[in-house]
């Protein structure tokens, strides 16, 4: 009996290690694993461990990769001088997707949340700073969410970056508030980068 607990009660804590699932969520995740077939929860440690082994983020802008670096940041016919600021991979597809943008990415890993927990170390902005400071970037675009953590990352980049020298632009907020970049339509997102707004530009504020 006590090994049967303790079976469960390993699931339960490494379900709990994953970002945004809390011990209630482990808990629930845990018994509906429970009963399951065999076959899902293979196809589900299966799927598990193929991305750890084939799929890793692209040590240049941590979009996820087969092949370091990614095809985007290998690309000599992208402007390397432009770089779009996500949140996740999903956003990269969706940009991609909508087309008429050729620059590189910088993928954060998420965005600032003081209500989860997540702060700046937790995010890739250090690497993006280094990537600045090396390469001849002339533009960061920040492609946050249109959402409270979107905009609180936005805001904070704007600041962090501004010693570089780069012009900082955010892309419009035509998208809803609180909507999700990754799912908005492809006329309404190239519209967004197209549309995007200065914030800071050391070179025009002397
Ligand atoms: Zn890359």
């Amino acid at each position: 009996m006590n090994d049967t607990i303790g079976v469960v009660n390993k699931l339960m804590e490494e379900l709990s290690r994953l970002p945004g699932i809390g011990r209630k969520t482990a808990e629930r995740l845990t018994f509906h694993l429970l009963n399951v077939d065999i076959k899902e929860a293979h196809a589900l440690a299966d799927a598990i461990l193929e991305i750890r082994k084939k799929v890793r983020p692209c040590s240049i802008c941590f979009n996820l990769t087969e092949k370091d670096p990614c095809s985007i940041c290998s690309d000599t016919r992208r402007d390397q001088s432009v770089i779009c600021v996500v949140e996740g991979p999903g956003d990269v597809s969706a940009i991609e997707k909508a087309g008429g943008y050729h620059g590189l990415y910088h993928v954060l890993g998420g965005a600032l949340s003081p209500l989860e927990g997540v702060k700046a170390e937790d995010l890739t902005v250090d690497h993006l700073e280094e990537r600045i400071r090396k390469g001849n970037i002339h533009e960061i675009i920040i492609a946050t969410n249109p959402n409270t953590e979107g905009q609180t990352t936005a805001h904070y980049l704007t600041v962090q970056l501004s010693p570089t020298g780069v012009i900082v632009s955010r892309i419009a907020l035509g998208l809803p508030m609180g909507s999700d970049l990754e799912l908005a339509d492809k006329v309404t997102l190239g519209r967004a980068l197209a549309d995007r707004q200065v914030l800071s530009d050391s070179e025009k504020n002397g």
